[in-house]
C-alpha cells in the first residue's frame, strides 16, 4: 500500500520530504489511466487542470490519447507532451491565445458564436473545430434523460445553427462535438446521455452539411471509478453503434490523478482548548484547499494516516484531534482523528491519501504568501 511505502520512505530518512508536500506515483497514474481507457472502450484524454506537476505529466506522456488545455500555462505545458488528441477549451480565450493554440496544431474547441471572429485570422491554418454542447441540450431532445444544472458553458440549438452557419461561411471545417456535463455526473447520466446525443448528431450534421468524425463525451468519472458499480460492459455496449461512425473521446482530471497522490503535512505544535485537541501543522488550505471542504454544505474532514516520530505510545487523546492549518482562517481544519487516537506531537506527519486530482491546483497559495507545497515523485521501482 503506497500510505506504508511513503511511511517506510520518511522511517529511512527523516528528511526525505519537505513538508508541505504532495507525493506522487506516476507509473500507478499511468496504469489507472489504461484500465479507464479500457473500461470505457474509447479515446481518453487528460484534463491538464487536475495536476500541474510538469515532472509528473512529462513523465506520464506515453501511450496517451491526448490532452486538454484551459488556458495559456497549460497550453504551455502541453506543448511537452505527446498527444494524438490536443485541445484548447475555454469560453473565454483571447486572439493572442488561439494564435498560440493555432501554431501548436492544437484543437479549438469552440464554446460560442462570439468566438469565432477570434478564429478568422488563423483560416488558412486552423486544424478542424469541435463545438461545445450546452447540457440543457440532453434533457431538451432525450426527455427521459435526467435534468442536470444549469450552467454557462457550450451552445443551445440556436447558437450551434449560427456558428455553423458562420463557420461554413469562413471555411473552417467542424470535426466533431464536446460535451461536459459536469464532475461526478458520469454514473447516472452516460447511459442515457449516448441516446441523447444519437438523437442530436443529425441535426448538427444537417445544419452542417456534412458527416462529424469526433464525438467527446466528457466524462465526469469520480476517483472511485472502478467501484462504484457502474457496468462499463452495458456502457460499451451502448457505444458500439456510436463507434462505427465516429471517433468517441472521454476526458478526465479526478478519475485519472487522485487515488496516486498523496498530501504530507508535518505537525509542528499541538494544544488543547476546552478539552479539544489540534495538531497544528505546517500546510493547510493554502496548500491544499479542498481538505478543508469549505465548498461542502456537509463539511466531514478526512482521516489522514500518521507517521509517528517516535516508537514509545504517548497519550490517548480523549476527544477527536483536528488537523489545522497555517493560515488565520477559521475553517483552516484539514482532517481530523477520532478520540482514543494516538495524540499527535510535533515532528509527527499526517498522510491524506485521494489527493492527486485538484488539491494542489485548485489552492490559495497566494493568501498570506504562505509556502507553496512542494511535489515528489516516487517510483514503483523504489518500492521493495
Ligand atoms: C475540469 C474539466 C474536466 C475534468 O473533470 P474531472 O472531474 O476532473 O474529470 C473535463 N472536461 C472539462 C471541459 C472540464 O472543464
Amino acid at each position: 500500500m503506497s500510505v506504508d511505502h511513503i511511511k517506510s520512505v520518511i522511517s529511512r530518512d527523516n528528511e526525505a520530504f519537505e513538508t508541505p508536500c504532495y507525493v506522487y506515483y506516476p507509473e500507478r497514474i499511468s496504469e489507472n489511466y489504461q484500465r479507464l481507457k479500457a473500461a470505457l472502450g474509447t479515446s481518453l484524454i487528460i484534463s491538464i487542470k487536475a495536476n500541474h506537476s510538469i515532472d509528473l505529466l512529462s513523465l506520464i506522456s506515453n501511450e496517451k490519447d491526448g490532452y486538454e488545455a484551459t488556458s495559456e500555462h497549460e497550453l504551455n505545458m502541453m506543448a511537452l507532451m505527446k498527444g494524438r488528441l490536443c485541445f484548447l477549451n475555454n469560453p473565454s480565450f483571447n486572439g493572442e491565445l488561439v494564435r498560440k493554440a493555432v501554431s501548436a496544431k492544437v484543437q479549438i474547441i469552440v464554446d460560442h458564436p462570439h468566438q469565432i471572429r477570434l478564429l478568422e485570422p488563423h483560416i488558412s491554418k486552423i486544424r478542424p473545430v469541435m463545438l461545445r454542447l450546452n447540457t440543457g441540450l440532453l434533457k431538451q431532445y432525450l426527455p427521459e434523460h435526467p435534468g442536470m444544472r444549469k450552467d454557462h458553458f457550450g451552445m443551445d440549438m440556436d447558437n450551434l445553427g449560427i456558428a455553423i452557419d458562420k463557420l461554413n461561411a469562413l471555411g473552417i471545417p467542424v470535426e466533431g462535438i464536446h460535451l461536459f456535463k459536469g464532475s461526478y455526473s458520469f454514473n447516472s447520466t452516460a447511459i442515457p446521455t449516448v441516446e441523447a446525443i444519437q438523437a442530436l448528431l443529425p441535426i448538427i450534421e444537417e445544419r452542417l452539411g456534412y458527416p462529424l468524425k469526433k464525438v467527446n463525451l466528457g466524462g465526469g468519472l469520480s476517483a472511485y471509478w472502478d467501484q462504484e458499480g457502474f457496468d462499463f460492459a452495458e456502457y460499451r455496449a451502448r457505444l458500439a453503434p456510436l463507434q462505427e461512425r465516429y471517433e468517441v473521446l472521454h476526458e478526465s482530471g479526478r478519475a485519472v490523478f487522485a487515488a496516486s497522490g498523496y498530501f504530507l503535512t508535518k505537525v509542528v505544535s499541538q494544544k488543547t482548548i476546552n478539552g479539544h485537541h489540534y495538531a497544528i501543522c505546517d500546510g493547510g488550505l493554502a496548500q491544499s484547499f479542498l481538505l478543508a471542504q469549505t465548498e461542502n454544505t456537509f463539511r466531514k474532514v478526512k482521516q489522514p494516516e500518521m507517521w509517528w516520530a517516535q516508537e514509545n505510545t504517548r497519550e490517548t487523546a480523549n476527544s477527536t484531534v483536528e488537523f489545522a492549518g497555517g493560515s488565520c482562517n477559521k475553517d483552516d481544519i484539514i482532517g481530523k482523528l477520532p478520540a482514543g487516537s494516538r495524540m499527535p506531537e510535533t515532528g509527527d506527519i499526517a498522510i491524506f491519501s485521494e489527493c492527486g486530482a485538484y488539491n494542489a491546483t485548485y489552492s490559495p497559495v497566494n493568501f498570506l504568501g504562505l509556502p507553496k507545497a512542494k511535489e515528489y515523485l516516487l517510483l514503483d521501482s523504489s518500492q521493495e
